[in-house]
């Protein structure tokens, strides 16, 4: 007896260890018509997932496939296009980037060697080749050898003005800067099936994270903006694909205590650490994945961000 549980522990182990190192294979998943969205985990970048910790999307449309956000690497990239595949034969025309964070666009030059044009606001094409090589050093960490082959691409088509509106197929996408997590940063609407892509405007299931150069001001004004075009799907830039109402209560409302809380105290100059501990516990946010990590760090950023205002 004891001889035939050890053997029955060897597969359970097995499978166990395989569970543990799956490799990530991303999957479309319909959001409206002709609209899908590709919802990456919500942990770090690993060789398991090759970077594609965040989500992208797709719009198909007769003459084209529109892909909004080209994953992390050029192994990434392939995997996004496979996704593409399982729902249509029609190739890549446009590869759309919401934003010059490494999952956001470093897959750009696969599909422009696959005959798409890359495109962004004019700032977010500049940002990404203001990061490009921290970026690429970053990921080196995390994706080892799956970076191979890997070139920074920044969007060649930039568009001019605080927003454009590109159509392709008879499908309108309207950009619109949300400068909240990386400079340049953008989201994409579509008037048609009423869907945005929020970019890293919105994170919901996760908390969003406050860098150094973002700006908590500018991510409350954004997602303020985005509320008026009234969506009837919200793509986050990480987490599942929602209603307005989740969008607002993970990351809308968060914007408003980071600016109207913490951001208010800074004007009036209170202390830093007393205003970090008195809000150190909120109920509202705490189911949130990376609250403990990243909560205290933001109320950081956001005091001084309008300290210095
Ligand atoms: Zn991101």
């Amino acid at each position: 007896m004891p001889r035939l549980l050890h053997l029955l522990a060897i597969p359970l182990l097995a499978l166990t260890a395989f569970a543990a190192h799956a490799e990530y294979i991303p999957k479309a998943a319909r959001v409206a018509a002709g609209v899908y969205a590709i919802v990456g985990p919500l942990g770090q970048r690993s060789a398991d997932n090759d970077g594609l910790n965040a989500n992208s999307g797709f719009v198909v449309t007769p003459t084209g496939v529109i892909l909004i956000d080209s994953g992390a690497s050029r192994i990434g990239a392939q995997k996004l296009e496979q996704a593409i595949r399982a729902v249509t034969a029609i190739p890549v025309r446009w590869v759309v980037n919401t934003g010059s964070q490494d999952h956001r666009w470093l897959g750009n030059d696969y599909f422009a060697s696959r005959g798409a044009e890359t495109i962004a606001l004019a700032r977010t094409a500049a940002t990404q080749a203001q990061f490009a090589t921290q970026h690429m050093t970053g990921l080196e960490r995390f994706l080892g050898e799956r970076l191979q082959g890997t070139k920074p691409l920044p969007a060649t088509r930039v568009l001019a003005g605080e927003s454009a509106s590109i159509e392709l197929g008879g499908e309108k996408l309207l950009l619109r800067y949300t400068d909240a997590h990386f400079p340049g940063d953008a989201m994409v609407f579509l008037p048609k099936t009423k869907v945005v892509f929020g970019g890293d405007l919105v994170f919901v299931d996760r908390i969003l994270g406050v860098l150094p150069f973002s700006s908590v001001r500018k991510g409350q004004q954004a997602f303020k903006t985005m509320v008026a075009l009234a969506p009837a799907h919200v793509v986050p830039g990480h987490g599942r694909v929602c209603d307005l109402a989740k969008a607002k209560r993970d990351s809308g409302d968060y914007y408003d205590f980071l600016a109207n809380v913490v951001g208010a105290a800074a004007k009036e100059m209170e202390a830093m650490d007393a205003v970090l501990t008195r809000h150190a516990d909120l109920p509202a946010f705490r189911h949130l994945e990376n609250y403990a990590d990243l909560h205290r760090a933001n109320m950081n950023r956001a005091f001084t961000e309008f300290e210095s205002q």
